[in-house]
C-alpha cells in the first residue's frame, strides 16, 4: 500500500489553495463541502471561483504565491500548471509537514485525492497511488452502480437512532439488530424512500429483539430465509439485492441450476449444502421436505439461510412451498426475483419474447407433462402468442405433437437454447417439423428451454449472418458457435 486512505476531519480548517483555474476550482469545491475555509491564492479567477468568493464562501487573496500563505493551514493543493510554482509549493508545505497534492504530479505531492462516491454519511474513496487515475474513477462508476441510490438516508436514519439502541440492547444483540435493520424490512422501506414504513419496521424489529434477549436462555435472534433467485446461470445477472444477501448469508443451500461461479458471490465463510440431485439422473434428489427441514433448521439456530434457486424461485421452483413452510413455522423470509431462464435465453438468442405484430403473450410452459393433458393445447398453438417449455427436452416429440394436432403450423419457427448463459451455450433454430430431429440430432441435454413462436424467426431476421444456407441445412448448420 502505496498510500494510507484517511478520512480528515476539515470543518473550520484553513485549506489554501494556489492556483485559480477549473481544476482549482473543482478543488475548492471539495474542500468546502468538507467544511474547510478556503483561500484561493491566483492573480485571476476562474469563474466559479469568482462567484465563490463574491458570495463569500472562500476567500480570494490575488497575489503571487510566497510560503507565508501556508501559515496557519492544515492543508494545501497547488494547481498552478506551472511547474515552478507547484515545486516551491510543495516544498514550502513539506518544510511545514503540511499535507500537499499538487494536480497531476504524485512525486510532488504527499496525498492524493481519490475519486470519491459521495452518498454522505457513506463516503468511498478509491485511489490508485497517482498511476492510473482513469481507472480509479471507471472503479469508482462500477461501485457506485451496485449501491442503492438511499444509501446516505439509511446510514443517516441508522445514525439517528445509534444512542438509543446502545441504551436498549445489549452489545452482543445490537451488530445482529443492525445488520436486520440493513438487510430487513426497514432497510427496503427505507431505499424505498418510504420513512414511516422503515420507522415501523424498526419499531418492531427493536420489540422483536428485546424480546428476544430478554428471554432467560439469551438464545440468538431467529434467524431467516432468503428465497433467493440466482437467474439463469451467468453470475453478473445476479440482482444487487441477491448479492448483498449472499453476502449476508451464513449457509447457503442451492440447486444443481446454481454454477460454481454463481456460489463464488456468496460470503467465504458460507457454509455451502448442495440441495439437488448429484449424479444427473435425478433419483437421489434431496427430497423437497427435507430443504424446508433444513431451512428451518438452520434458521431456529439464528442463522441467515439463502436458499439459492436457479432462474426465479416462483417459476417452477416450488418456492410457492417453501415459503408455505417457512409461514407454517414461523420463519422470517424475503423473496429474491431472479431472472428466469426464458428471458436470459430470450436475450442470449436474441429472441424479443413479445413483439408487435408477432406475438402479444408469451406463456411459460413445463413440458415435463407434455403427454398428459393437464395443458390447454389449443390455446398455446393459437398463432401470435410466444410459447416457452421449461425441462422439455425429454419430451420434444410429444410437445410438437400435441402442439401440431391442436393446429399449429408445421413452419412454426422454433428454437432450443441449450445451457442459457452459461460457458457451452448452445442455440438450434428450426420449425415445429424440425425442431424434434435438430434437437437430437446434437444431443440437446438439460438445461434447456424450447422457445416456439414466430419471433423466433424474428431474431434470425436481426442476426443475418446466423442464417444458414437453405442447401446445406443440417443441424450442424444450424449451431451457432459463442
Ligand atoms: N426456476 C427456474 C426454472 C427451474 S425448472 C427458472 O426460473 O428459470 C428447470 C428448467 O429450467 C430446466 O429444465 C430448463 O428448461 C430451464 N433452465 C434453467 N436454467 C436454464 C439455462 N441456463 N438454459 C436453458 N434452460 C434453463
Amino acid at each position: 500500500m502505496d498510500y494510507l486512505p484517511v478520512f480528515l476531519q476539515l470543518r473550520s480548517l484553513r485549506a489554501v489553495i494556489i492556483g485559480g483555474g477549473r481544476i482549482a476550482a473543482r478543488k475548492a469545491d471539495l474542500l468546502l463541502r468538507a467544511g474547510a475555509c478556503v483561500t484561493v491564492v491566483a492573480p485571476r479567477l476562474h469563474e466559479d471561483l469568482r462567484s465563490r468568493a463574491a458570495a463569500g464562501e472562500l476567500t480570494h487573496l490575488a497575489e503571487s504565491f510566497v510560503p507565508a500563505h501556508l501559515d496557519g493551514a492544515v492543508i494545501a493543493v497547488a494547481a498552478t500548471g506551472l511547474e515552478e510554482i507547484n515545486t516551491a509549493v510543495s516544498e514550502a508545505a513539506r518544510e511545514r509537514n503540511l499535507p500537499v497534492n499538487v494536480v497531476d504530479d504524485a512525486s510532488l505531492s504527499t496525498f492524493i485525492f481519490p475519486a470519491i462516491i459521495d452518498r454522505s454519511p457513506i463516503v468511498i474513496a478509491v485511489g490508485s497511488a497517482g498511476q492510473a487515475p482513469v481507472l480509479a474513477r471507471w472503479v469508482r462508476e462500477r461501485i457506485e452502480a451496485i449501491l442503492p441510490a438511499g444509501l446516505g438516508a439509511l446510514a443517516r436514519f441508522m445514525g439517528e437512532r445509534r444512542s438509543r439502541i446502545r441504551r436498549s440492547l445489549g452489545q452482543a444483540a445490537r451488530r445482529g439488530f443492525w445488520e436486520r435493520i440493513v438487510h430487513g424490512k426497514a432497510g427496503a422501506h427505507l431505499l424505498a424512500g418510504d420513512r414511516a414504513g422503515a420507522e415501523r419496521a424498526f419499531d418492531a424489529e427493536l420489540l422483536v429483539s428485546q424480546l428476544t434477549t430478554s428471554a432467560v436462555t439469551g438464545g440468538s435472534a431467529l434467524g431467516e430465509v432468503y428465497l433467493i433467485g440466482a437467474g439463469p446461470g451467468d453470475p453478473d445477472l445476479l440482482t444487487l439485492r441477491a448479492l448483498q444477501l449472499l453476502q449476508q448469508a451464513d449457509v447457503v443451500l442451492y440447486d444443481r441450476l446454481v454454477p460454481a461461479a454463481v456460489l463464488e458471490r456468496a460470503r467465504r465463510e458460507a457454509r455451502r449444502l448442495f440441495v439437488g440431485k448429484s449424479h444427473g439422473d435425478g433419483a437421489d434428489r434431496t427430497p423437497q421436505e427435507d430443504i424446508h427441514r433444513l431451512m428451518i433448521r438452520f434458521a431456529r439456530q439464528g442463522l441467515k439461510v439463502a436458499r439459492l434457486k436457479g432462474g426465479d424461485p416462483f417459476i417452477f421452483g416450488r418456492g410457492g412451498e417453501e415459503v408455505e413452510a417457512l409461514a407454517r413455522h414461523g420463519i422470517p423470509y424475503l423473496v429474491v426475483p431472479g431472472i428466469t431462464a426464458a428471458l436470459g435465453a430470450a436475450a442470449a438468442a436474441g429472441i424479443p419474447l413479445t413483439q408487435r405484430e408477432l406475438s402479444q403473450s408469451v406463456t411459460f410452459v413445463t413440458g415435463h407433462d407434455a403427454g398428459s393433458d393437464s395443458l390447454d393445447w389449443r390455446t398455446l398453438a393459437q398463432p401470435h402468442r410466444t410459447v416457452v417449455f421449461y425441462m422439455g427436452v425429454g419430451k420434444l416429440e410429444p410437445i410438437v405433437a400435441r402442439l401440431s394436432a391442436a393446429g399449429a403450423a408445421d413452419t412454426l419457427p422454433a428454437a432450443l437454447i441449450e445451457r442459457a448463459t452459461l460457458p457451452g451455450q448452445r442455440i438450434l433454430r428450426g420449425t415445429l417439423a424440425t425442431i424434434a430431429d435438430l434437437g437430437s440430432g446434437a444431443a440437446i441435454s438439460p438445461p434447456a428451454l424450447l422457445i416456439v413462436g414466430e419471433v423466433v424467426a424474428a431474431s434470425l431476421a436481426a442476426e443475418p449472418a446466423a442464417l444458414p444456407a437453405p442447401a446445406a441445412e443440417t443441424a450442424a448448420d444450424l449451431i451457432q458457435p459463442i
